[in-house]
């Protein structure tokens, strides 16, 4: 089943002095601009603009690169997998509407374009495909493995999750068959809900918090070896965790923590026990569902090993939305003063978030979508002198008012993986008017979700070729960028950024930052829309 790597051809060349190409490393010079705002007490803003310097180094060679899901068997995972193999193997299928061909269809990766310039002959745009802008994994390239507590061969995983057509399936079975059985994972039955205790059969055995860790790193360790692979992403898409306490002495430090796993300490939960592992192996480590994986000692393990970690929690459908709707009403002037959302769906995350404490986790990260909206506009929400200091997701919001935001997870067998949305955005317009928008979203929520791991493993895989340094300071190293990989933030609804840094939910800043980062690799300046040579003479 598993490929041999293909190596794509890379077709774009920026001829300038900015940027320099040898056969291992693409490396672009590139001026960081910004300003320093310096408000006094009479209202006067003063602006001060700043340049910085820096040089972005990347590796040309794209690494094999294996792909490690937590959760493998469930309708994430296998349905990643089925498309991958659809994709690999050109399968295509017979559905009530004609013959269907397989794609990847919602990556912004592999579906989506980037500009990159104007044709000077015609005038017009030119756009390439995201993936395009500098070497990446192909998505058919991946090596595929990984773990679920439930023992469930991939191709009954498959049938289980009833996602995909019937005729797909029926094609696709045999080589999800040649996948075996995930391997045995950890379960602590406190940390996901009771109603997944019939699922948990396929255990790695005993109660050992240090032995489980062990393992894990030997199963990372192992599949590389085994697949000869150069880097292995580990994904977390297994069930909805509840929030794991952050305990001084246990889980607050990179060494609390590791001392924790050594004791068996109750808190440490199973997706944090993973994260641990994944750093201690060099293995980047995603986390595609909201629970706190990343307590403080995880963060800090991640950056004394340079290692590399992203989350929180896929950003799919309805908060996708959410990000851009919020964005769209507070920079138009108008104020929402409520959002209410409902969903209900019938998979197995929904019967899991059924339970009070995992849902609790995604009412969290769904809630923060619109702080920094609201935050951004203090025409609109007034203000709170009071400093927030608490730094913690779980009792951070935003600061003074802020609009009243619900969220309702209703679990409804019947519809399956067909999540139904409704979100109600009602607003105050002009003169103390009203407007209500009311959305309904219906949509196979693991056909959503599956490209954003893609994205999220193969710019993941990518970030880690990228190396940067300062031009002009003393230290003329090339160093990894940060392990927090907050460039993710577009995949995910409650981004984990630097600590001390600010979230950006906005959708398309979140898109501007990435795009304008891969471009800088390579030495274009971002294209703004300010379309000078259309608006002068
Ligand atoms: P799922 O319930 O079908 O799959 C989860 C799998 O994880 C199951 O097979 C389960 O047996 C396994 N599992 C549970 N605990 C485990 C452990 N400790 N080790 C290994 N395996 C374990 O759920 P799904 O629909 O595939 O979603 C997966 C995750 O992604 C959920 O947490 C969900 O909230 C999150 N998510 C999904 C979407 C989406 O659109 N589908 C969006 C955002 C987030």
């Amino acid at each position: 089943v598993h490929p041999t790597a293909v190596r794509r051809p890379y077709s774009i060349v920026v001829n300038s002095e900015k940027t320099t190409y040898t056969d291992e490393f693409i490396t672009a010079k590139y001026d960081n601009r910004g300003a320093n705002v310096i408000s006094s007490a009479d209202g006067q803003i003063s602006i001060i603009p700043t340049i910085k310097s820096y040089e972005f180094r990347t590796a040309r060679k794209v690494q094999k690169t294996g792909l490690m899901m937590i959760g493998i068997g469930g309708n994430n995972g296998s349905t990643l997998c089925a498309t991958i193999l659809a994709n690999r193997h050109n399968i295509s299928w017979r559905t009530k509407e004609g013959v269907q061909t397989p794609n990847y269809i919602g990556s912004l990766l592999r579906a989506s374009t980037v500009r990159i310039g104007t044709d000077p002959t015609t005038g017009k745009d030119v756009h390439v495909p995201v993936s395009d802008v500098l070497p990446m994994v192909h998505p058919n390239d991946l090596v595929l493995g990984g773990w679920d507590i439930s023992g469930v061969p991939m191709d009954q995983a498959m049938y289980r999750a009833k996602v995909l057509d019937w005729d797909l399936q029926r094609q696709v079975a045999p080589m999800m068959a040649l996948m075996g059985k995930p391997l045995p994972s950890i379960y602590y039955p406190t940390f996901i809900a009771a109603n997944q205790s019939a699922r948990a059969d396929n255990l790695i055995p005993g109660d050992n918090k240090q032995a489980h860790l062990d393992q894990i790193r030997a199963d990372i360790r192992n599949f590389k070896e085994e697949n000869e692979l150069d880097r292995v992403v580990v994904f977390w898409t297994a069930n909805t965790e509840r929030y794991s306490d952050i305990i001084t002495g246990v889980n607050d430090t990179a060494d609390n923590l590791l001392a924790s796993i050594k004791n068996s300490h109750d808190e440490v939960s199973p997706s944090t026990l993973f994260a641990v592992a994944a750093i201690l192996e060099g293995s980047p480590f995603v986390n595609g569902a909201p629970q706190n994986t990343f307590v403080p000692g995880v963060i800090e393990l991640a950056e004394r090993h340079r290692g590399f970690i992203g989350g929180d929690d896929l950003k799919s459908g309805q908060t996708k939305l959410k990000s851009v709707l919020a964005e769209f009403l507070v920079n138009a002037g108008i104020k929402p003063l409520s959002i209410a959302s409902y969903n209900h769906l019938g998979n197995n995350d929904g019967h899991n978030l059924s339970a009070e404490a995992q849902f609790k986790s995604k009412e969290i990260s769904k809630s923060s979508v619109v702080d920094d909206m609201v935050e951004s506009n203090r025409l609109l929400y007034k203000p709170d002198a009071s400093p927030d200091n608490s730094g913690d997701k779980k009792t951070k919001h935003s600061k003074g008012e802020h609009p009243d935001h619900i969220i309702v997870i209703k679990y409804v067998p019947a519809v399956g993986d067909s999540k139904r949305a409704l979100d109600e955005y009602y607003s105050e317009i002009l003169m103390g008017g009203r407007s209500t928008i009311n959305i309904f979203n219906e949509c196979e929520d693991s056909l959503l979700a599956t490209p954003l791991i893609l994205d999220l493993t193969i710019l993941t895989e990518v970030l880690t070729r990228i190396q940067y340094r300062e031009v002009d300071g003393q230290n003329t190293e090339f160093k990894p960028l940060y392990s927090v990989l907050s460039l993710l933030s577009y995949m995910l609804k409650a981004p984990l950024v630097k600590p001390g840094t600010d979230v950006v939910n906005s959708l398309s800043r979140q898109r501007n930052g990435l795009e304008q980062f891969l471009k800088a690799c390579i030495g274009l300046e971002a294209h703004g829309d300010m379309l000078l040579e259309t608006r002068i003479w």
